[in-house]
């Protein structure tokens, strides 16, 4: 039986079982219920993944779910986690967490669409104002991270995940980057990884969507799934890159954006890593590390 089988079986078969032993209903419906999700591949409970914290290691703008924080406004999801910026029309940062269980073989949905989830005041960025724009529509949190079920796919595609990406910054370094980070959690790694932009280029969408000048990206390598933040040393390997957000980059390797979280810091203005302790933070900000691969 396939992983997703046995995933949601545990998830939602389990979490299910209880909710009913817990109100005395008849065992009969139970077990129904559970042939019905077993029979139907699970696709009556949705294949979502047991509630992850996309925050582990820090909310780096100090985000909040408060209205009058426009500009740096607090949305999580099963799928990650951000900040937006309703001024810009863009997420400031996207985090997330991945590891092998968010990976299957799901197409890539591709429908891109306004984020409802949003304050229902708030205007919402729509897919088709990209058009023309000379921009691609760029996902923080890759499609191809979200592979295991259509849910999670198609929730990278709302238009508070993406950003206007220069098409050889897209299809260049930082998609190659993506398939490298890929590569490692396909050999057991997990990884924390937040992106985002910081600087601004010229408005698009008659000035309600304002352009990041550089994008930058941050992944924490751990060495296997759930070992948890606190396993976190001066030894485990870290990544920033900082890419212009320009044409012609497109041949372009994204190690020579290899940047020190440090001077991320100083650019966004913003604290990552900041739910380490001070000297293990310090330490892995000052680095800046080469993969050797
Ligand atoms: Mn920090």
């Amino acid at each position: 039986m396939s992983k997703l089988f046995s995933q949601c079986q545990m998830d939602q078969g389990g979490k299910l079982f209880k909710a009913f032993n817990s109100s005395a209903v008849p065992s009969y419906f139970v077990t129904g219920c559970l042939c019905l999700a077993l029979l139907t591949g699970c696709n009556v409970f949705p294949p979502i993944q047991p509630s992850v914290d996309h925050l582990a290691l820090g909310n780096p703008s100090q985000a909040r779910v408060v209205l009058a924080n426009s500009d740096n406004y607090l949305m999580k999801k099963p799928q990650f986690a951000l900040s937006y910026n309703r001024r810009k029309g863009i997420p400031n940062w996207v985090s997330w967490q991945l590891d092998q269980t968010w990976l299957g073989e799901v197409d890539r949905r591709n429908d891109f669409r306004a984020d409802q989830s949003l304050p229902p005041d708030w205007e919402k960025v729509d897919p088709r104002d990209y058009r023309r724009s000379g921009y691609d529509r760029g996902h923080m949190t890759p499609s191809g991270d979200r592979t295991n079920s259509e849910v999670n796919n198609s929730a990278t595609f709302v238009m508070t995940n993406i950003v206007p990406q220069r098409p050889d910054h897209n299809r260049g370094p930082w998609v190659n980057l993506e398939h490298y980070c890929r590569d490692l959690v396909e050999e057991g790694k997990e990884l924390f990884i937040i992106a985002g932009g910081y600087g601004e280029q010229g408005a698009i969408a008659k000035g309600t969507i304002i352009p990041p000048k550089n994008l930058w990206k941050i992944i924490v390598v751990m060495e296997e799934t759930d070992l948890g933040p606190q396993s976190i040393s001066v030894n485990t390997p870290v990544i920033a890159v900082d890419i212009p957000n320009k044409q012609g980059i497109k041949t372009h390797q994204w190690q020579r954006y290899i940047v020190s979280i440090d001077s991320l810091e100083e650019k966004t203005g913003y604290n990552f890593l900041s739910n380490l302790p001070e000297d293990i933070q310090n330490r892995l900000e000052e680095k800046v590390a080469i993969p050797e691969r």
